[in-house]
């Protein structure tokens, strides 16, 4: 069988475990795949698009900082892109892009698997970059009561809340701690963490005994956030779970097959 060429393009790139999770996808699936990380500046990003339509590529992955600039560069959209407003997944196909979000998706994904329900409840969503954006998406389209959203940039989260319905809070500690005391799931979608460095909740944060903590920053493991969290016995996911399930939504809609569960776990415990 020959390989299928794919690639995962953003800036920087060389962080990005894609090409590891799409390698232990295609050996497990027998497809053989020559699948790439691009580090491509903004203004090569078309150009790049137009020669990976020409030369056979399946698709891509789109990461930071391209997620929205690649929207507008497909010929077609999903309805999951359109919702969200941004793209993390290109499907090549008869040389036309279509363009998916499966961020929505794997953001849900680690929910479901615990049962834990948002509709009707308060969530607070730290950050309002590309992150934020699906997940606020996913939140409306789970039906949650209340969102509201804390980013650095004020600017920013009033222009996200406007999008989804949602509140903008300031970025001080007064704010959050009176946000975080009624919110039954607390969301970190800004890069504080990464590296084990920053964390979005003030010191003496207090949660919600039965809240869940959700991070979307996946290394380290254990983020400050998580911690913190863990010490309010909230509930607590990291980010390698939603990595993991965006990979699999990918490759679904490259190859129309899901992936067996007990690959995705293996998958996973061979990344931390
Ligand atoms: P982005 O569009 O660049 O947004 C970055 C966010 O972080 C913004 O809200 C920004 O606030 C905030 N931020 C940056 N530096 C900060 C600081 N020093 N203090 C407070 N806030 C700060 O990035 P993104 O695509 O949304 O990604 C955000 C995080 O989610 C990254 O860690 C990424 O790896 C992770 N992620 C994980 C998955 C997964 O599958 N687990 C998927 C997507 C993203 P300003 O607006 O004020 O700059």
């Amino acid at each position: 069988m020959s390989e299928l060429k794919a690639a995962v393009v953003g800036r920087p790139i060389s962080h990005s475990l894609s090409p590891r999770v799409f390698a232990a996808f295609s050996a497990a699936m027998k497809r053989p795949m020559d699948y790439r990380a691009l580090n491509l500046a903004p203004n090569r990003l078309k150009l790049a698009l137009k020669e990976a339509k020409r030369d056979g590529s399946i698709g891509w992955n789109v990461t930071l900082p391209h997620k929205v600039a690649a929207l507008e560069l497909m010929d077609r959209l999903d309805n999951s892109a359109r919702a969200a407003g941004a793209i993390n997944v290109a499907h090549f196909q008869k040389g036309r892009a279509i363009g998916y979000n499966t961020d929505v998706e794997g953001f849900l994904a680690p929910l479901k698997t615990r049962k834990f329900r948002i509709s009707g409840k308060r969530a607070v969503v730290f950050g309002a970059g590309g992150a934020a954006r699906a997940v606020c998406a996913a939140l409306r389209r789970a039906a949650a009561g209340e969102i509201f959203i804390i980013n650095r940039t004020r600017r920013r989260s009033r222009e996200l809340a406007a999008k989804f319905g949602a509140g903008a809070l300031n970025w001080d500690a007064g704010s959050i701690r009176g946000a975080l005391a009624a919110a039954d799931l607390v969301v970190n979608a800004t890069v504080l963490g990464m590296g084990g460095r920053g964390n979005p909740l003030p010191p003496g944060a207090r949660l919600k005994s039965d809240a869940l903590a959700y991070d979307l920053v996946y290394r380290p493991r254990m983020t400050p956030f998580l911690r913190a969290a863990q010490s309010e016995r909230a509930k607590t996911i990291g980010g390698l779970e939603m990595l993991i399930a965006v990979a699999a939504a990918t490759w679904r809609i490259w190859f129309g097959e899901n992936l067996p569960r007990e690959l995705l776990h293996r998958v996973e415990e061979a990344l931390q």
